[in-house]
């Protein structure tokens, strides 16, 4: 039996007639952007949250770009970002032309929020916190020091829907809250869509403004905008996939609570949850030194996995303007070479879960 590193087409079959029903309906309506299915994903998302408003977007790296847009960072401004993210958090930042200034992460792959007040310069305007993983990062301190030195917060939330750190969701601490719904994330839809979140009405104004070629009203353009707005397909679809998200995460929990009870390979570093924060497991990431030599074995036997990354984005291609060379940031650099995600999907089999443990604890 080949077992995938995730398989999306069972998060559509456990619901297959409301999303064909729903598709069928949007198909019918004859209205295919910014609509009806749009305003209501809108509200039932931000009221998910517990966030006063959210406007979606057309992916979750336009929800990051324009967050840092609408909220005024760019050229000559640093953002401070944890360096083991995905790329898409640093281009949020670059796109703009503010310049990410790295920070190591925790034990728990999120920002460590004992390092960040030594990288706050004058010219620092915000701080990016990505709840990687799906695992909310340690707000209380990171909050702390925001309003210390009065810096802006944007959240990163690709991987945290529905995630809280002291019971108050990822996505409304800051001043902004994005979220991605490709298609493998918690919440996904089924092709690209994303949102912003956020209790500061102006900022949800403009926002909805920017997405749509900066025009209120059709053909009265007030700003230079960008073409990012969320279908009533995928609006649609998302809807019925978050009438069913809290079960959704039930059963991830379910798996990954199984995995944390029965791995017990020595070499192996489990994940770990931070006292007040949970963790929504976007990915099940496990730590070891024979990092490569694990995923080759386990490659044998069929077992996929995935490195959640394996290159840090100071040392990717793209980011080599910023002058960045190996050594720099020796623990985000550990973690890309020793992480390792294993296999985790919502209609997992408990068959598929024993063959996952038997084999990671069978490793020598
Ligand atoms: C997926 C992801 C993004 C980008 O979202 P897209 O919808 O693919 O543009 C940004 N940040 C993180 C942490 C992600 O995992």
């Amino acid at each position: 039996m080949k077992i995938m590193p995730n398989r999306l087409d069972r998060g559509f079959f456990m619901y297959q007639e409301e999303f064909e029903k729903k598709a069928v309906e949007v198909l019918r309506s004859g209205w295919y952007v910014l609509g009806n299915e749009v305003r209501g994903f809108e509200q039932e998302f931000a009221d998910y949250c517990g966030a006063k408003h959210c406007v979606g977007l057309a992916s979750g790296l336009d929800a990051l770009w324009i967050a840092f847009r609408i909220l005024g960072i760019g050229k000559g401004d640093e953002v401070i970002v944890q360096g083991n993210t995905y790329i898409a958090s640093v281009m949020g930042i670059t796109i703009n032309g503010a310049t990410p200034v790295f920070v190591e992460p925790d034990e728990y792959y999120n920002i460590d929020a004992t390092k960040i007040e030594e990288k706050i310069s004058e010219r620092t305007k915000a701080i990016l916190v990505v709840h990687l993983y799906g695992q909310a990062s340690n707000m209380k301190p990171i909050m702390e020091i925001a309003n210390k030195y009065k810096l802006r917060v944007v959240e990163d939330c690709a991987q945290s829907h529905g995630a809280c750190f002291d019971g108050k969701m990822t996505g409304t601490f800051g001043d902004i809250g994005c979220f991605s719904f490709y298609p493998s994330k918690n919440l996904g839809a089924f092709g690209d869509a994303g949102a912003i979140v956020t209790n500061d009405e102006k900022l949800a104004d403009e926002c909805r403004i920017f997405r749509n070629y900066g025009s209120e009203k059709r053909y009265y353009n007030k700003v230079v905008g960008a073409n990012s707005r969320l279908d009533e397909m995928q609006a649609g679809l998302l809807r019925v996939r978050l009438r069913h998200l809290n079960e959704l995460a039930d059963e991830k929990q379910r798996i990954c609570e199984n995995y944390l009870a029965e791995l017990n390979n020595p070499c192996i570093e489990l994940p770990k949850i931070r006292d007040g924060a949970t963790h929504i497991w976007h990915q099940f990431v496990i730590r070891t030194d024979r990092r490569d030599e694990l995923m080759e074995y386990l490659n044998e036997k069929d077992i996929g996995t995935i490195i959640h990354y394996p290159i840090p984005p100071h040392l990717s291609e793209a980011y080599a303007y910023l002058g960045k060379k190996a050594g720099d940031y020796p623990i985000t650099e550990r973690y890309a070479k020793t992480v390792l995600s294993i296999p985790l999907d919502n209609g997992m089999t408990d068959e598929e879960q024993d063959i996952v443990i038997k084999a990671i604890n069978e490793f020598r």
